[in-house]
């Protein structure tokens, strides 16, 4: 089968590989119809994840028809349509009876953080993912969720990881109404999350980064405030500004480790001065916040980045909340949402590339070119 093969930082191409093959009795093969390229797939183009392996197939969003079932599935029939969470969760242990399928303990024993993630290193499991023609999806019954008839499955591949971590992102950050909201990252996740901040009641959102045409679409799509942060002299400065110095509410990282380094070269002189793959976002957030607010991270980091402002956060107490998002326990409403067509993610993807032309694929998205903000990948049929 056709599949994207990571050959080190910045190197990907489309290779023949084995079909993969039912490992576990409660494994099921998907026939992948649409993935996508997310900007954590970035951290692992641009060798930030330890344990990337060379050889490994990137895609944690992905949705697919069920191709063949291991015995012991019960829930899902060859032929059937489904949307796959890119969290690999059991279903079964302490972390998934909280809904925490994110930190799943078994799909991952190895590690005490996250739990499996489709394509993502030996550190989530070391499980090959979905940019490729066919995937083994484990524990299928848990994960796996029939799609909707009717859904359109654009919007279908948008629900195993944008619209759930953007949604969970404004959830994490409690918006109450009236809320000032600051989302720093104006990629799918950020827009996502700017667009979800006002279902929580939000009466202010504003967006930052410097992409251009990022900043035009998230003002449109999330009818929001959106800035260049090179083109103002500060955005903390900004938000406290402009809230009569008291902060805003919550602050949302929707940008984690930017190995780009662009987004920081422009930060000089009595600015942060940071280095690629460092924590801009989360500085501007942790000191944008007001006294009392909260930070909520969706934004990846390393697992040894150690990178933030700790002092700010004990004297403005801040609450932290972070995770990766919980897929399955957020689909139900999201469906919902986007049935209701309060939701319209599918207006994100910008970009529809075949699986074999993957290597320009992730170039574009990673350089920002070609006004992308969300490509997909589509298989030879
Ligand atoms: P993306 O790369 O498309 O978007 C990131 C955006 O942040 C870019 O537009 C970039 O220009 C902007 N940016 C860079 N530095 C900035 C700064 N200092 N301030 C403001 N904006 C800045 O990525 P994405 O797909 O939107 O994902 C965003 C983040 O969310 C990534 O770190 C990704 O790994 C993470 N993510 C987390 C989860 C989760 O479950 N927690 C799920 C999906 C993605
Ligand atoms: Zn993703
Ligand atoms: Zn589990």
């Amino acid at each position: 089968m056709l599949a994207m093969n990571y050959r080190g930082p910045r190197r990907v191409r489309a290779d023949q590989k084995p079909m993969p093959e039912i490992l576990h009795p409660n494994d099921a093969i998907i026939r992948v119809t649409r993935s996508c390229i997310c900007g954590s797939d970035l951290h692992l183009y641009h060798g930030l994840v330890p344990d990337t392996r060379v050889g490994m197939t990137f895609g944690h969003e992905f949705i697919g028809v069920v191709e063949e079932i291991g015995p012991s599935v019960e829930k899902l029939k060859v032929g059937d349509s489904v949307i796959v969470p890119f969290n690999i969760a059991c279903g079964t242990c302490a972390f998934c009876k909280q809904e925490l399928y994110g930190n799943c303990h078994e799909s991952n024993p190895q590690a005490t953080a996250v739990g499996g993630i489709f394509g993502y290193s030996h550190t989530a499991g070391g499980y090959d993912g979905g940019q490729a023609e066919f995937v083994r999806v484990p524990y299928a019954d848990v994960g796996p969720t029939v799609i909707p008839p009717g859904m359109d499955h654009d919007n279908a591949v948008l629900l195993t990881d944008v619209v759930p971590t953007g949604y969970q992102a404004a959830e994490m950050g409690g918006i109450k109404a009236g809320d000032t909201v600051v989302v720093f990252g104006a990629g799918p996740v950020g827009i996502m999350a700017a667009k979800c901040a006002w279902l929580f009641g939000a009466a202010r959102v504003i967006v930052f980064d410097h992409v251009e045409y990022r900043l035009e679409f998230v003002k449109n799509y999330a009818n929001c405030e959106a800035y260049n942060f090179r083109s103002i002299e500060d955005p903390v400065l900004f938000v406290k500004k402009t809230t009569d110095w008291l902060g805003a509410d919550v602050c949302i990282d929707a940008v984690g480790a930017d190995a780009s380094g662009d987004a920081m070269q422009t930060i000089t002189g009595k600015k942060l001065l940071l280095q690629a793959g460092s924590a801009t976002a989360l500085h501007w957030a942790i000191n944008s916040v007001k006294k009392g607010g909260i930070v909520s991270i969706v934004g990846v980091y390393g697992p040894t980045d150690n990178l933030v402002p700790i002092g700010n956060v004990v004297n403005k107490g801040i609450t932290i909340r972070a995770n990766q998002a919980s897929v399955k326990r957020l689909l139900p409403r999201l469906i919902e949402h986007i049935e209701a067509g309060r939701l319209d993610p599918k207006a994100m993807i910008t970009h529809r590339v075949p699986l074999e032309e993957v290597a320009d694929a992730y170039h574009i998205f990673s350089s920002k070119l070609d006004n992308c903000i969300k490509t997909v990948l589509i298989p030879p049929s």
